[in-house]
């Protein structure tokens, strides 16, 4: 029988800055700087028929892109074309006699055999007429092919597929054929995110939907595109809908349990497009800058997931013993520059509580050491590390967990 004693301990350390608290982190904000809105105007442009492109080797003006449109077929040429100026090789994956994948495969450097994959579809509605289909989803077709030109610039450790979903108005088709071909060969997807409508935003006030579900680390991975949001500061407004929308290709993806969602104007959020599924669909009403926000945040978004596969490695690598929850939230959170950690111990324990930035490097460890039972209470103060999202983890001899804070300057 243990004795129960009740503890207070109160650790201050004043923490001398590490030189590796870089935050946020300069290789993801450097790719992130490179967006181009002029670069992805110019996409959206061609593939909404706006102006006129060199494909197939002539000048081409894109009407259409409906399944069903012979213009269809064209606009996934100027894909397939524009991803293979990125020097990846780069795949039709034609799955009936009118439906046709896009994709472009980066190879990881370290884990080749881990994937992420960054999506959209590029066929549109009406199903007749003219159908630009700007911001449904020329908009998100660009990003898909702005984060291929900005990422297939540098290697990754992890895989990256860069791909443009057919008949996805028809009902998710070539994302469905994809999805069912990666379960059946046991494609290593770590997660999909699908890119959807980023034009429009007629109340101007930033909010975004990410749609989640319980699948894999759906859960996490929305988390994880909310906190990319506040680290990198793209003025934003994230709001997370769980369970959300299965009217998009990431659900093809939750119906074979791989991790997805999808990020998209607020459409959930009371502010959907107006012009959707009509001919008025074009980028002369887009909100520009709200469409450059969403694109940064995927480019930041794929290349943090790419680099240290965030979701599973830091952020939700939590250990948690049945009927055993020892780590509290800290408070307050946000916080500047005090926090206070408490846990409790059920016995006699060896115990380290360590702090971790966002890139899963340690930079403190405020408690470790043989602890009696009880509650402890740990004081942080943070003066001199940059703002932004940390981690603190409680190891003890049989248990772990890991959870977020937010240190706000
Ligand atoms: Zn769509």
């Amino acid at each position: 029988m243990k004795k129960i004693i009740n503890t207070l301990v109160f650790i201050i350390f004043s923490l001398v800055v590490s030189a590796s608290a870089q935050h946020p982190d300069s290789l993801i904000q450097n790719l992130v700087l490179q967006t181009n809105l002029d670069t992805l105007i110019h996409y959206v442009e061609i593939l909404s028929g706006e102006q006129s492109a060199i494909i197939n080797g002539q000048a081409s003006l894109i009407t259409s892109r409906y399944a069903g449109h012979a213009h269809n077929d064209l606009a996934a040429d100027y894909i397939h074309q524009t991803l293979q100026k990125t020097g990846l090789p780069t795949y039709d994956q034609n799955y009936s006699s009118n439906g046709r994948n896009v994709y472009a495969v980066q190879a990881g450097t370290t884990f080749p055999d881990q994937q992420f994959i960054v999506c959209a579809h590029y066929d549109d509605m009406p199903s007749f007429g003219a159908a630009p289909g700007a911001d449904d989803n020329a908009s998100g077709t660009a990003a898909v092919l702005e984060v291929a030109r900005i990422l297939s610039q540098i290697s990754t450790p992890y895989t990256i597929i860069y791909a443009l979903w057919d008949e996805e108005e028809m009902g998710l088709v070539g994302s469905a054929y994809y999805a069912q071909q990666a379960a059946q060969a046991g494609d290593n997807i770590l997660g999909v995110v699908n890119l959807e409508m980023f034009g429009w935003d007629g109340n101007d006030d930033s909010t975004i939907d990410i749609h989640t579900r319980p699948v894999g680390n759906s859960l996490q991975l929305a988390g994880f595109i909310e906190d990319i949001q506040s680290i990198y500061q793209l003025g934003l407004f994230p709001v997370t809908y769980n369970p959300g929308t299965t009217a998009s290709d990431h659900s093809s993806f939750w119906n074979q349990g791989y991790t997805a969602v999808v990020f998209s104007q607020a459409f959930y959020g009371n502010d959907m497009n107006p012009y959707y599924h009509t001919a008025g669909d074009r980028t002369t009403v887009f909100n520009l800058g709200y469409f450059y926000a969403l694109s940064r945040l995927a480019v930041a978004t794929v290349a943090h997931l790419v680099h240290y596969n965030m979701i599973l490695d830091i952020s939700f690598n939590h250990e948690i013993i049945p009927g055993e929850l020892l780590l509290s939230q800290n408070y307050p959170n946000p916080f500047n520059p005090w926090t206070t950690i408490e846990f409790d111990l059920p016995d006699s324990r060896f115990t380290t509580l360590t702090i971790y930035n966002v890139l899963g490097e340690s930079i403190a460890t405020l408690v470790s050491g043989q602890l009696p039972a009880g509650r402890h209470t740990v004081l942080w103060n943070a003066s001199g590390f940059p703002s932004g999202l940390y981690f603190y983890r409680l190891a003890t001899d049989n248990s772990q967990e890991t959870r977020k804070m937010i240190l706000l300057e």
